[in-house]
């Protein structure tokens, strides 16, 4: 086959797309406005999620509504100007959250996750980064015995129809497998598959080696500078342009704007998030992920320190970074861990790539030919990405999809 791709983006998605496409002997040109990494798959909180069966849902309880209203959570936060720009899409997601849509859209969501500790696995052998991707899982504490109980009982209805394992650990459980932990909770679910990354940007190197070692390119150069050539497609790079008879977009939170310029209009949106490291006090220890759901945001322990990822801010795609989530995690955490100080000179901003129905876009762009998506994965992106590779890979080449793909499609909106 002498097929010629052009990828755009070199996160998670578009490098797991561009190895799996060279796997099948596609040239294949990864191109990237920054280089490999520098969007949200360099910054996130590193989790693998196999137990993220259920994608994150806009909240329908009034209760928690308006506190968010108040905008003045750790976990939300938003830009009022953002927000009236953002309606229709948030009012999307709000409708796609009601229970009986919200449970077709788990089943798609479980079978894409399905696969993601074999697919990354997979990868980061070949990439020769395996030791970056460690077996703890994660913890989510709960300071009240009811709210425990509750998350335990979604658990199982995960682990019954999803095939997601997990222990719960009581407060004395808790306390013993976190013994710097400096507060007391109720207990914690232990969600026991899901792998972390030590450091989500090696990983992402690791791939671009791998990438270039199997003959693929990667470029510097703009996606805006996309243009139709012939029956294909051509980009501007720093070695010049480079055309190719099909190109994909894997741009994250920026996609739809390149796919708008070509006709295709898809609602994505984005939801900010913040990190930072901390240096622990020395003799302590976090053994593995924590998110405390009281304080509302999630600590890792990873090669740099504890990285500290913040909850959702809704901004507009151009506003200056706004940390003040960050700001009011900080002191939560402090008095959950002994935190020395700050590692990084300022705090890190990232995009979700976000999609009203909380499902990616994986597949070919209505209408226009030699045109296709891979983006729109959200809270799970890092996750997502090989799995979403393979899938883009197989579809591209015309091999027999590994899982139907019929959920993901492009032309759904
Ligand atoms: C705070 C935070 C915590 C998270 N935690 C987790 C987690 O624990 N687990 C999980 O599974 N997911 C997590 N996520 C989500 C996950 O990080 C994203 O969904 C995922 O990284 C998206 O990958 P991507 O490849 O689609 O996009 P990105 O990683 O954003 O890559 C897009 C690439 O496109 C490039 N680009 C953009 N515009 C242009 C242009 N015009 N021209 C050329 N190149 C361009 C960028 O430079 C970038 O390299 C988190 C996200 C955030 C923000």
């Amino acid at each position: 086959m002498s097929k010629e791709v052009l990828v755009l983006g070199a996160g998670i998605v578009g490098l797991s797309t561009a190895i799996h496409l060279r796997r099948r002997g596609v040239s294949v040109v990864l191109v990237d406005k920054q280089g490999p990494g520098s969007g949200a798959s360099f910054g996130n909180g590193g989790l693998i999620q196999r137990e993220a069966v259920f994608p994150y849902r806009f909240p329908r309880e009034v209760g928690v509504l308006l506190r968010m209203a108040r905008n003045r959570s750790v976990d939300v936060s938003y830009h009022p100007c953002a927000l009236l720009r953002l309606a229709p899409r948030l009012l999307k997601y709000w409708w796609n959250s009601s229970p009986a849509r919200y449970s077709e859209i788990v089943i798609k969501e479980a079978a894409l996750i399905a696969s993601c500790l074999d697919e990354h696995l997979d990868l980061a052998r070949e990439a020769g980064a395996e030791h970056l991707l460690r077996p703890t899982g994660w913890r989510r504490s709960f300071s009240s015995g009811q709210d425990l109980e509750a998350a335990a009982t979604i658990a199982k209805t995960a682990r019954d129809e999803f095939g997601v394992n997990f222990s719960v650990l009581d407060g004395a459980g808790l306390a013993n497998a976190e013994p710097h932990l400096a507060v007391k909770r109720a207990g914690a679910i232990h969600w026991t598959d899901s792998l972390s990354l030590s450091d989500p940007g090696a990983l992402l190197n690791a791939h671009a080696d791998l990438l270039l070692s199997l003959g693929g390119h990667i470029l510097r150069g703009d996606a805006e500078s996309l243009t139709r050539h012939g029956e294909g497609w051509l980009v501007d790079t720093d070695i010049g342009p480079v055309d190719a008879s099909e190109v994909v977009i894997a741009l994250g939170a920026a996609s739809s704007r390149t796919t708008r310029r070509f006709g295709y209009k898809p609602p994505l949106f984005g939801k900010r998030g913040y990190h930072m490291h901390y240096r622990m006090r020395q003799g302590t220890v976090l053994n593995a992920p924590l998110l405390d759901t009281e304080s509302g945001f999630l600590l890792n322990p990873m090669s740099r320190g504890v990285r500290l990822t913040t909850g959702v801010e809704f901004a507009g795609e151009n506003d200056p970074a706004t940390p003040i989530q960050l700001e009011r995690s900080e002191p939560l955490a402090r008095r959950l861990l002994p935190l020395d100080e700050r590692l990084d000179p300022q705090p890190w901003l990232g995009v979700r790539p976000c999609m009203p129905d909380m499902l990616p876009v994986i597949g070919p762009a209505p209408g226009i030919a030699g045109l296709w998506c891979g983006f729109g994965h959200g809270h799970q992106g890092l996750t997502l990405g090989p799995s979403t590779g393979r899938l883009l890979a197989e579809l591209i080449t015309g091999e027999p999809p590994f899982i139907d793909p019929e959920g993901y499609r492009a032309d759904r909106f």
